[in-house]
C-alpha cells in the first residue's frame, strides 16, 4: 500500500502492473498495450497542437486503464490511483448486454 497526500491509495509498480480490483493483473511493459488509453478533455484538446505526437497526447491527457476482465476503468496520475469506476451496463447494437 502506497500513502500519498496523507491518504492511501494503489499505484503502478516498479514493474508497470496494477492488479485490478477484480484480481486481474494489467501491465504497461508492452508498448502499445490493451489496457492504457488516453483521455482528453475538451480544455486538455484545446491546448494540443496542431501536429501531434504521442508525447503531446500523454503530457494534455488523463491516463485510463480498463481491465480486459471486468471493464473497470481506473485513473492515474502520476502513477497513483485516483479513481476506480465499475462497469455498469454493456449496450451492443442498441441491446442491452449487461
Ligand atoms: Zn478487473
Amino acid at each position: 500500500m502506497v500513502v500519498k497526500n496523507g491518504g492511501k491509495c494503489r499505484s503502478v509498480d516498479d514493474m508497470g502492473k496494477l492488479r485490478c480490483k477484480c484480481g486481474y493483473v494489467m501491465s504497461d511493459v508492452s508498448s502499445p498495450n490493451v489496457f492504457q488509453n488516453w483521455m482528453v478533455s475538451d480544455f486538455q484538446l484545446e491546448n494540443l497542437p496542431d501536429e501531434l505526437d504521442s508525447g503531446d497526447i500523454m503530457d494534455n491527457s488523463t491516463e485510463v486503464w480498463k481491465c480486459c476482465e471486468c471493464g473497470r476503468l481506473t485513473f492515474i496520475e502520476d502513477n497513483f490511483v485516483v479513481n476506480v469506476y465499475k462497469l455498469e451496463e454493456v449496450w451492443e447494437d442498441g441491446v442491452q448486454r449487461k
